[in-house]
């Protein structure tokens, strides 16, 4: 069954199928999870230099499965793991980086690939010119000769501005740029990015694809197989692996990904209406709300929208009033991460660090995550929460 061409199947099924072959693991409808370390040769001429796998670090049949599904879900040529999705954006970055070179990244990119950029690639000899996320085709007045990269992500971590990838690749292509894309928040499912000509596609698995706030893993998928092996050959370099345990869960996850997404989707787009008519709601940062300023982008290039986004509160809020609001929910809990089957709520602004476009706000940021929790009882719950705002 693996291997087998999913292209002609919808989501849904391609999900069910993606990686399984039960003549590989025994008729078993999973694959087997094998922790090796050692994996013994019977050939001499087998040891060095030849295709076979010749040690665990690549990954058993777990990690095979969980590879072909991420292709099957996003399209590209390969997909390549990593031990959490913060270790795939820094594989991706180190990849395309080279000495005295110079990364292109949005503005409103995740906190700690824009520190990964800031120290670890500024020690290398990299800049970072940070983009607005807005910016579109005239970033093709910034690409130079020095360029590396375009790293994007859309929507934007925390303030969830869009960006015009189409646009955005075309310019990078005529300079023979690739363009690197956190696909996280769309799980790989609402936004296919090698339609939109991204050369890597990143995707933090520990999100959506575990589903269940039990693991961590990371992904970089390749649009092509030369892409493919510039990633593997990086991440055998840096000795990256990713746990067969960890590995399963989420293989385990993908199986029921689309019908968590349909629902948290669903909810978490009526949320963010019952938020939008709120008095103590200055903005709702929802891209499928027609009153997000990059709405008709996200029209043209996203099929949904995940059950991750943001809410401005009204000016002027006391800080022991929101802290009050916060701390009392039944329902939704402060944490970090993300896409688990809980309903999460953290202020942000204290990770938002700009310098491109600057981030203006009325009052706190807060970031909802919509978990797999009835929609009317995550409202009575923000509901009662507003009354201990109002104090
Ligand atoms: C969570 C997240 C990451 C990092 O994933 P971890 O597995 O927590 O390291 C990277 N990018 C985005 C957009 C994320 O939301």
């Amino acid at each position: 069954m693996a291997r087998k061409d999913l292209s002609k199947f919808r989501l849904d099924t391609k999900l069910a199928l993606a990686g399984r072959d039960p003549a590989r693991f025994d008729g078993a409808i999973n694959p087997a999870l094998h922790r090796a370390s050692t994996i013994v040769i019977p050939d001499a001429d087998d040891l060095y230099g030849k295709p076979n796998k010749t040690y665990g670090l690549e990954g058993m049949a777990v990690q095979e499965a969980l590879r072909e599904a991420l292709v099957a879900i996003e399209g590209g040529a390969e997909a390549v793991l990593a031990p959490s999705g913060l270790a795939a954006c820094t594989l991706a970055l180190l990849t395309v980086a080279r000495a005295n070179g110079e990364i292109l990244v949005t503005d409103s990119v995740y906190g700690p690939t824009r520190r990964f950029c800031d120290t670890t690639l500024k020690r290398l000899g990299l800049r970072t010119r940070y983009i607005d996320p807005r910016i579109g085709a005239k970033i093709a007045a910034l690409i130079t000769d020095d360029t590396c990269a375009v790293f994007l992500e859309s929507p934007g971590s925390c303030t969830f501005e869009l960006q015009d990838i189409p646009a955005i690749s075309a310019a990078a292509r005529t300079r023979d740029v690739p363009v690197l894309l956190d696909n996280t928040w769309s799980a790989g499912v609402f936004l296919k990015p090698f339609e939109q000509g991204v050369d890597l596609s990143i995707q933090a698995l520990t999100k959506y694809q575990a589903g269940h706030a039990d693991a961590l893993m990371g992904a970089v998928i390749a649009a092509t197989p030369e892409w493919g092996q510039r990633v593997r050959m990086t991440y055998k370099q840096l000795g990256l692996g990713a746990s067969p345990d960890d590995a399963y869960l989420v293989l385990r996850g993908l199986r029921t990904m689309a019908v968590r997404l349909e629902r948290q989707s669903a909810s978490a787009l009526a949320i963010a209406r019952w938020l939008e008519a709120r008095s103590e709601v200055a903005r709702v940062l929802h891209p499928a709300l027609p009153s997000h300023p990059d709405h008709e982008l996200w029209q043209r290039d996203f099929t949904g929208a995940s059950g991750v986004f943001a809410m401005v509160l009204a000016p002027a809020t006391a800080p022991d009033r929101v802290k009050a609001m916060l701390e009392g929910y039944d329902l939704f809990s402060m944490g970090f991460s993300w896409g688990g089957y809980e309903s999460l709520i953290i202020p942000t602004d204290a990770n938002i660090t700009r310098t491109a476009a600057p981030w203006r706000a009325e009052g706190p940021l807060l970031r909802l995550s919509i978990g797999l929790e009835h929609a009317d009882d995550l409202i009575s719950d923000l509901d009662e929460g507003f009354a201990r705002l109002r104090g």
